[in-house]
């Protein structure tokens, strides 16, 4: 259907839906209607940006002012309705009927849910730095519960609020401040959720903000006056922090030109006598603390924060596996990432290898390390350029120790070294050529220890995901790279990922199933469901173990 087609049937469609073209529009398709909605016929418009129906379109009551006069939830303050979510809804460009359909319907929902004002205050509390409207600003207030706090205009416009201490990296500090940059504020700690009453509109002046704070009960009027006049000049900006966010306002006194013969009238006076002549600029923030940027993604799963992870091995799969267990927390809030690894990066490397041709020659810990601290500065991590079982005294009482090195051998040992101790251990390789990559958790005695996972003889893996003759080419490399078995970098990407999903498993308490697989090339390896992996029966290092500590 070419373009002259769907913009008939868009016309048509929304002519059948009782709208009719505003000519008037020149960018968008725009369409304008009464809806029959609590009670009343309610005039709106509805534009579609564009042909492509990629992004949903556009709703407005046509009369937000006699509407809707106050704050409704779901409603912008040019009266643009938020229907649906972008994404949530999916429009068809081959099935414009059903499209228009689905976005009149919805926009209708929308309108009787907004217009009702049912559940208006839990709906405006949930998403209330939006309704505030304010300029942006980033927060970070975990530290204890003062009133006084740092307001601090970094570059790019960006402003940062602290209570204390310098500002981290993360929000860039400390370097990049000036002190003309700072400026002194004042936050109010709030228990419960801020929200709008029933016809309460956005503060647009110091006494507006004033009444706001009081028929919520977030603060009483005098406590914030006394807050914002103590001391010698006046703190223009005031914050209440709250479980749903946090917003704040500047207040602006106007100049006021000095009478002769009268003392002149301080922002203070102002502030004190008459507030409602004090105009606000409303801020609205964005939590950029630790526990909110390592918490916000998990859902029901536990962050790595406060964590002791070490992870052997930071080649192709451990160097990504590192980047996405720090992103998932690791090294944060009292936790350490220790990096193990005895090479250096070369150039054949590159092409699967998180680090860039950058850090060629450099140990491959040490660089990793820099690198992720260079973009997550918070970061905790200590890295060891040394053979992983020499170490082995520096991790062993860790909560989680990590085999990335796709080494037989060095798995057997660790799991030898590590046997019965109270560190987990998870290990992670690809099977022929990056075909399936596999990872196992020992996480107790109830399961396989890695050995387990081979025959007595040692010839044998159990639980090979490789079908029969398809074993892992080797091709000789140039000199001084050793052997190295080709594959591109979405097979350690995906292996990293197998683990690290094992690792959040592990670390939120339900790490059943411990051996999981994930066939990558569907004609070299074949499915193994994820399962406990039941003991080996003589197990050799179960069996010197049991051993050792009888
Ligand atoms: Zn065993």
């Amino acid at each position: 259907m070419d373009e002259a087609a769907r913009r008939h049937e868009l016309h048509r469609e929304m002519r059948a839906a009782g709208f009719r073209p505003d000519r008037a529009a020149s960018n968008v398709h725009l369409f304008v209607g009464e809806r029959r909605t609590a009670g009343r016929n309610v005039a709106i418009s509805i534009g579609f940006l564009d042909l492509e129906f990629t992004r949903l379109p556009v709703a407005k009551l046509l009369d937000p002012d006699r509407e809707a006069p106050d704050v409704v939830a779901h409603l912008d303050n040019c009266g643009g309705l938020c229907f649906a979510r972008h994404g949530d809804v999916v429009l068809d460009r081959y099935d414009i009927q059903g499209s228009v359909q689905l976005c009149v319907r919805l926009v209708d929902q929308g309108l009787e849910r907004t217009l009702t004002h049912k559940r208006l205050q839990d709906e405006v509390a949930q998403e209330f730095q939006q309704h505030w409207d304010g300029a942006t600003f980033f927060y970070d207030l975990q530290t204890e519960a003062a009133h006084l706090a740092w307001f601090t205009k970094l570059p790019d416009d960006v402003w940062a609020l602290r209570r204390s201490g310098p500002l981290p990296q993360r929000l860039g500090g400390p370097k990049s401040v000036k002190k003309k940059n700072k400026e002194n504020a004042v936050v109010i700690s709030v228990n419960s959720e801020l929200t709008f009453q029933h016809g309460q509109g956005r503060p647009e002046t110091l006494a507006e903000f004033l009444a706001f704070c009081e028929s919520g009960g977030y603060a009483n009027r005098s406590e914030v006056v006394r807050l914002v006049t103590d001391g010698r000049a006046l703190k223009e900006f005031v914050f209440l922090h709250a479980p749903n966010g946090c917003v704040g306002i500047r207040i602006m006194p106007s100049d006021v030109q000095r009478r002769s013969g009268f003392r002149p009238v301080t922002p203070i006076d102002r502030v004190k006598t008459r507030p409602e002549t004090c105009e606000v600029t409303r801020l609205s923030g964005s939590a950029a603390d630790l526990p909110h940027i390592f918490e916000r993604n998990m859902h029901d799963q536990k962050p790595l924060t406060a964590t002791n992870i070490t992870l052997i091995g930071c080649g192709t799969i451990g160097s990504h596996l590192a980047k996405m267990l720090v992103q998932s927390g690791a090294g944060h809030l009292g936790g350490r990432l220790l990096l193990v690894d005895n090479q250096s990066l070369a150039p054949g490397n590159i092409g699967r290898h998180y680090l860039g041709p950058i850090h060629i020659g450099a140990p491959k810990a040490e660089a990793l390390k820099s690198e992720l601290q260079r973009c997550f500065p918070d970061c905790e991590i200590i890295a060891v350029s040394n053979e992983a079982l020499g170490a082995v005294g520096m991790y062993n009482k860790d909560d989680l120790v990590i085999d990335a090195t796709g080494e037989e051998a060095l798995a057997i040992a660790l799991n030898d070294h590590l046997f019965g101790g109270q560190a987990a251990r998870l290990h992670v390789a690809l099977f022929g050529n990056g075909a399936a990559a596999q990872a196992l958790l020992v996480d107790g005695d109830e399961y396989a220890c890695y050995r387990c996972l081979k025959t007595i003889d040692g010839k044998q893996w159990r639980y090979d995901p490789m079908k029969p003759g398809n074993a892992p080419e080797e091709r000789a490399a140039a000199c001084g790279e050793g052997n190295f078995i080709p594959y591109a970098v979405a097979a350690p990407s995906m292996a990293a990922g197998v683990a690290l999903r094992l690792a959040l498993d592990w670390r939120s308490g339900d790490p059943s199933r411990r051996l999981r697989t994930l066939q990558i090339d569907k004609k070299l390896a074949s499915n193994i469901d994820d399962k406990n992996p039941k003991k080996l029966k003589d197990c050799p290092a179960c069996e010197a173990y049991r051993v050792r500590t009888v």
